[in-house]
């Protein structure tokens, strides 16, 4: 095992200034990017605190107890969310995705899901909320998040052993807690429900069946996520990524697959069906999805902007810097200005860091400097 480096530039201390064009051109919801992108999804971290500690996002080495988190007055509050959140639903955003950290540890987070729920696009649909969590509070909690508002939940789950499990969150919490948090979830009448694995080969990729099985025919999507280069201080090494090809094929050997097509434009899932008897999907079988940064790259229909817990733009996971929209929060402008500076960011990127990760060179890939994913949310 190499020695771990962790190189850390502190992202939270650095950040582009963002600028408002003279000409305020009125939303239309139809805002594309550089590379002919729309804005459809938005996800917003509330926290840059987990009771977790999971290897691949937040290694306990650099999160440890003399770790500067944000004081609370630097994260915008439940308001200047929701009033950044208006302008991206105005330039079409139709998907909030609320993240972490785990957004279960901000404190009355209900009532941001209820004004966030208030919102309409600009067809006066109400948005798709959702919110990704690790489930250690949400058996408390499932009830209350769906009366504010909350239509689905995603849960990290990375294996159904406790040994294993205990060891990827690092913080000995068991599985039971968790599955007890869906199970509530459910009752509750939050979904469909998705579960995601990060997938390290060499760590938990023997609880890839395991997983299957459990959740196959139970109405919840398992999905297998690839082991990412996220940030810069999770000591990625591409010998520990599963390719998800290996990942279906491994279940397909004892589970029948068949491919289904992408339910939405920009899903980041590829989606493989349960077969029946016949041969042919069962719904009843349910499905999985594999995501794959790493070997199936899907930048090219990218809708996904990342709004960090204290007002930072991120255009892409793998980003190096952030937009500083708190400062025109906090200022003197107008939505109609706020509204403008965040299309002038937005029509500016062409971020397609996975589609080209193979072919930059380790000193150029930024590697140093990007962005933790416990910061902007995955
Ligand atoms: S690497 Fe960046 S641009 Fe590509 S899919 Fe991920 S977030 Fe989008």
């Amino acid at each position: 095992m190499s020695e771990r480096v962790i190189p850390l530039v502190d992202q939270r201390l650095t950040g582009r200034r963002a600028t408002v064009p003279a000409r305020h051109i009125a939303p239309t919801g139809l805002l594309g990017d550089a590379l002919g992108r729309p804005l459809r999804d938005l996800r917003i971290s509330v926290t840059d605190r987990c009771n977790f500690r999971c290897s691949y996002c937040m290694p306990k080495e650099v999160f440890d107890k003399d770790y500067p988190y944000l004081p609370h007055a630097a994260l915008l509050s439940f308001e200047e969310i929701t009033r950044v959140a208006r302008q991206f639903v105005a330039h079409g955003v139709q998907k909030i995705r609320l993240t972490g950290g785990e957004p279960l540890l901000r404190k009355n987070i209900e009532i941001l899901i209820s004004q966030l729920a208030a919102l309409r696009t600009m067809e006066g649909q109400p948005l798709d909320i959702t919110l990704t969590t690790n489930g250690s509070l949400l058996a408390r909690k499932a009830r209350a998040l769906r009366d504010a508002g909350l239509q689905r939940v995603t849960v990290s789950l990375d294996g159904l052993d406790d040994t294993v499990f205990r060891q990827m969150n690092d913080v000995d919490f068991p599985v039971a807690e968790v599955l007890r948090g869906i199970d509530a979830a459910r009752e509750a009448g939050l979904g469909p429900i998705k579960v995601n694995m990060v997938v390290k080969r060499g760590t938990n990729d023997h609880e890839i069946l395991p997983m299957a099985r459990h959740f196959r025919g139970s109405g919840i999507v398992l999905r297998f996520i690839e082991y990412m280069d996220v940030g810069a201080t999770n000591g990625w090494r591409m010998d520990e990524v599963l390719p998800s090809a290996q990942v279906v094929k491994r279940i397909a050997a004892e589970l029948p697959l068949v491919q289904l097509e992408p339910s939405a434009p920009g899903e980041t899932a590829e989606r493989w069906g349960y077969a029946g008897a016949d041969g042919a999907h069962d719904p009843n079988l349910g499905e999985i999805g594999v995501i794959s940064s790493v070997t199936q790259a899907f930048c090219r229909d990218c809708n996904r902007a990342r709004l960090s817990t204290e007002g930072k733009l991120y255009l892409c996971l793998f980003a190096t810097e952030g937009w500083d929209l708190r400062s025109l929060v906090r200022g003197d402008l107008d939505d109609a200005g706020l509204a403008a500076a965040i299309a002038a960011i937005w029509q500016g990127r062409d971020d397609r860091y996975s589609e080209l990760r193979s072919t930059l060179a380790p000193d150029t890939s930024g590697g140093a400097r990007r962005v933790e994913m416990s910061y902007i949310g995955g």
